[in-house]
C-alpha cells in the first residue's frame, strides 16, 4: 500500500524524489496523538534515498536558478493557490498527524502556509534590489544569486507551517530543496509535494524524504553537495548537525529551543498579563517560543496568581478536532514520557506544583494537564531546561534589575514577553533583554518581514524578509571599473 486515507485525504507514504514516488524496503509506523489511531506505515529512508534526493535537486538547480524571481514566483503563487484550495484537507490532515487544534489549522496556520509562500515569492521579486553604488568611479553591483541545494530539516510541532518558512525563501531564492520532515509528522509534507507537482514545479526542484533523523537525516546533512542546511529543532540535534556540516563547511541556519521569560512588571495591566501568561499553554506547550518562566513583581504576585488561576481553570483540554477544545495531547508517547519525567522529578525534589502535575486521567492517552510550578528552586531543572509541554514556572522579583537578570539567566534567548503599563520603563527593560524577539504587552505577533531567530543557544542566524535571503542566496558584488573598455 503506497497511499493511506487520513481525514478523507489520500496521502502517499513514500518519498518524493525527482517528481516520482520512491518506496523504501523498510517502514516506520505513524499513529495519531489524538487517540493512538494507526495512520499508516511510512517509508523509512537512509543513505540511498538521501543521496538520490540531493542528486535530483542538484540536477534540477541550473534550470530553476535560470528562471529568475518572476518565473519562479508564478509557480510559487500557483502552489499557494493550491494550498488555499486544499486548506480544509491540510488542516484535518495536520490535526490527525500532530494533534494541534483543528480550528487553529483552519483559521491561522494553513492560511499562513499559503502566505509564507506568496510572501517570499514577492519579496524576491520586489525587495531584493540589485543595489549599485560607486567607489572611486567603480560601480559595485550587488546581486542575490541562487546558491544550490538547500536541506531543510523540520520539527513536528507546526510541521507544514515551519517547513514553508524555509521552503518559501529557499525556492524563491532559486535554490532547490530536499525537505526532511519530522518522523512523528510525515504527512502534510507528502501531501504538499503532490500540490507542487500539480502547480507545475519542475521535477527535482522540491523533494521530500521520510525517516528517522539519526538515519536519513544524518545522511542528508553529511552530503557534500549541499549549499545550505536549515534546521529547526532541539539543541542536542543542532550540535550533531553542526558537526556534520563542519566537514563540508556547509552554512547552517538554526532555530532552536527556548525557556523564554514572561515578565510582569509592577505596573502591568493584570488582566492582560494573566491572559498572556495562560496563552503560554497553547499547543499543549509544544511551542519553542513559549514564555514558560513567568516572572512577576512580588507586590502583585498574589493578585496576578489569582487571575492566572481563574483563567487557567477555564482551559478545556480534549480532542483537538472539537471546536471548543483549547489544548490537545502531547505529540507522541516518547515525548509524553519526557514531559512527565520533568514533572515527576520536580515533584520528587519537593518543588511546589500548584496546578496539574499529572496526566489527564479522564482523557487518557497522551493528554497531560496544564501544570504550574510555583517558586521553583533557582537553578533547578524545571526552571532551566526546555520541557516543551504544558508546564509553566512562576517566580517573583523585587526590582526591574532583578527581573532582567532572571530573564537573561538561562542558556537560551529565543523570545521574551514583557507586560508593563509604562512605555518608558518597558522600553528600558526591553533594551536589556537578550532574545531574538521581545513582545511587549502582546504575544505571537509575527510579520514575515521581521527578523526571527534566537540569541545564545536558541539559534544561529535569522529568518524573515531579507534575512532569509541573506542565508539562502549567494550574495555577490560585481565591481566594474570605468576603464579598460574598447567600445
Ligand atoms: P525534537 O524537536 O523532537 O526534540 P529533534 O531536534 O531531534 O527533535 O528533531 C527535529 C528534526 O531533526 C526532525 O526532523 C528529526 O528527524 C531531525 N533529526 C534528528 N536527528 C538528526 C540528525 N542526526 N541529523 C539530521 N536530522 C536529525
Amino acid at each position: 500500500m503506497s497511499t493511506i486515507e487520513v481525514a478523507g485525504a489520500q496521502v502517499d507514504t513514500r518519498h518524493w524524489i525527482n517528481g516520482q514516488r520512491v518506496a523504501s524496503s523498510e517502514t516506520f509506523t505513524n499513529t495519531s496523538p489524538i487517540d493512538g489511531t494507526f495512520l499508516g506505515e511510512i517509508s523509512r529512508g537512509g543513505q540511498a534515498e538521501a543521496d538520490a534526493a540531493v542528486a535530483a535537486a542538484k540536477a534540477a538547480f541550473p534550470a530553476w536558478a535560470a528562471l529568475g524571481p518572476k518565473g519562479r514566483g508564478e509557480i510559487l503563487h500557483r502552489i499557494a493557490d493550491l494550498v488555499e484550495a486544499n486548506l480544509e484537507t491540510l488542516a484535518q490532515l495536520e490535526t490527525m498527524d500532530n494533534g494541534s487544534l483543528l480550528r487553529s489549522h483552519r483559521r491561522g496556520v494553513m492560511p499562513r502556509v499559503a502566505m509564507n509562500i506568496r510572501f517570499f515569492a514577492d519579496w524576491a521579486i520586489n525587495e531584493l534590489h540589485h543595489e549599485v553604488f560607486e567607489t572611486r568611479g567603480h560601480s559595485n553591483n550587488i546581486s542575490w544569486d541562487p546558491s544550490g541545494v538547500a536541506a531543510l530539516i523540520t520539527p513536528w510541532n507546526a510541521p507544514l507551517m515551519l517547513a514553508t518558512w524555509k521552503i518559501g525563501p529557499a525556492l524563491a531564492a532559486g535554490d532547490t530543496v530536499v525537505l526532511k520532515p519530522a518522523e512523528w509528522t510525515p504527512l502534510s509534507a507528502s501531501y504538499f509535494a503532490d500540490l507542487t507537482k500539480q502547480a507545475g514545479l519542475p521535477d527535482g526542484v522540491f523533494n521530500v524524504i521520510q525517516g528517522y533523523g539519526r538515519e536519513i537525516g544524518a545522511a542528508l546533512v553529511a552530503n557534500p553537495d549541499l549549499a545550505r542546511i536549515s534546521f529547526t529543532g532541539s539543541v542536542p540535534t543542532a550540535k550533531v548537525i553542526a558537526r556534520a556540516a563542519a566537514d563540508n563547511l556547509t552554512p547552517v541556519s538554526f532555530e532552536l529551543g527556548g525557556k523564554s521569560p514572561c515578565i510582569v512588571l509592577e505596573d502591568a495591566d493584570l488582566d492582560l498579563a494573566a491572559t498572556l501568561a495562560v496563552e503560554q499553554y497553547d499547543n499543549a506547550g509544544q511551542v519553542c517560543l513559549s514564555g514558560t518562566r513567568i516572572l512577576v513583581h512580588e507586590n502583585i504576585a498574589d493578585a496576578f496568581a489569582e487571575r492566572f488561576r481563574e483563567k487557567a481553570s477555564q482551559i478545556k483540554q480534549g480532542d483537538p478536532r472539537d471546536e471548543s477544545t483549547d489544548i490537545g495531547p502531547q505529540i507522541h508517547q516518547v515525548h509524553f514520557d519526557r514531559v512527565k519525567g520533568f514533572v515527576d522529578r520536580a515533584n520528587a525534589e519537593g518543588q511546589n506544583i500548584v496546578m496539574g502535575g499529572e496526566p489527564n486521567e479522564e482523557l487518557g492517552g497522551l493528554y497531560f494537564k496544564p501544570t504550574l510550578v510555583k517558586n521553583p528552586t533557582p537553578g533547578s531543572e524545571i526552571v532551566t531546561s526546555e520541557v516543551f509541554g504544558p508546564v509553566l514556572c512562576m517566580q517573583t522579583f523585587t526590582s526591574d534589575e532583578e527581573a532582567i537578570a532572571m530573564a537573561n539567566g538561562t542558556e537560551f534567548g529565543l523570545a521574551a514577553i514583557l507586560v508593563s503599563g509604562n512605555r518608558e520603563r518597558a522600553d528600558r527593560v526591553a533594551k536589556q533583554l537578550v532574545a531574538g524577539t521581545i513582545w511587549v504587552n502582546c504575544f505571537f505577533v509575527r510579520d514575515l518581514k521581521a527578523p526571527f531567530g534566537g540569541s545564545k543557544k536558541s539559534g544561529i542566524g535569522r529568518e524573515g524578509g531579507t534575512w532569509s535571503f541573506d542565508f539562502y542566496a549567494d550574495v555577490k558584488n560585481t565591481v566594474v571599473s570605468p576603464t579598460g573598455w574598447k567600445e
